[in-house]
């Protein structure tokens, strides 16, 4: 199996709309927002889904996390609200087996998700 799509933008191959990047973190605009603000914060480690997260992750995990609410501070959607999703396989629509978090917020939502 050739490199998934988050792969590739976290090699440079592909471009992304970039909103935050350390050594381990990356975060860049969806391509297809389904909100005002939709951005994706991945792990660069290719773990693939959450079940695949191991002991030596933990830290990593925590950091994605914080990063995702300090982004959601930064785009203004912090008070107001905002969903963070891990869609994990094929009844939640998962299209790329690599871990992200949607940050998704600048609209009212529903419950339960469709
Ligand atoms: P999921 O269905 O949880 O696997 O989500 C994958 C997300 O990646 C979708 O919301 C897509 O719109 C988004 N996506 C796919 N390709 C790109 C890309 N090149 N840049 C930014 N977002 C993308």
């Amino acid at each position: 199996m050739g490199k998934s799509i988050f792969k590739q933008i976290i090699d440079g191959e592909i471009p992304c709309n970039k909103v935050y990047e350390d050594d381990e973190i990356l975060a860049f605009r969806d391509i297809n927002p389904q909100a005002p603000t939709h951005i994706l914060v991945i792990p660069k480690k290719e773990i693939p889904s959450m079940k695949d997260i191991g002991d030596e992750d933990i830290e990593l995990i925590g950091r994605l996390l914080r990063v995702a609410g300090k982004i959601a501070e930064q785009e203004g959607i912090s008070e107001t609200g905002y969903r963070a999703v891990f869609n994990c396989g094929r009844d939640a629509g998962m299209e790329i087996p690599h871990l992200h978090l949607h940050l998704i917020g600048g609209r009212a939502m529903t419950w339960p998700p469709g």
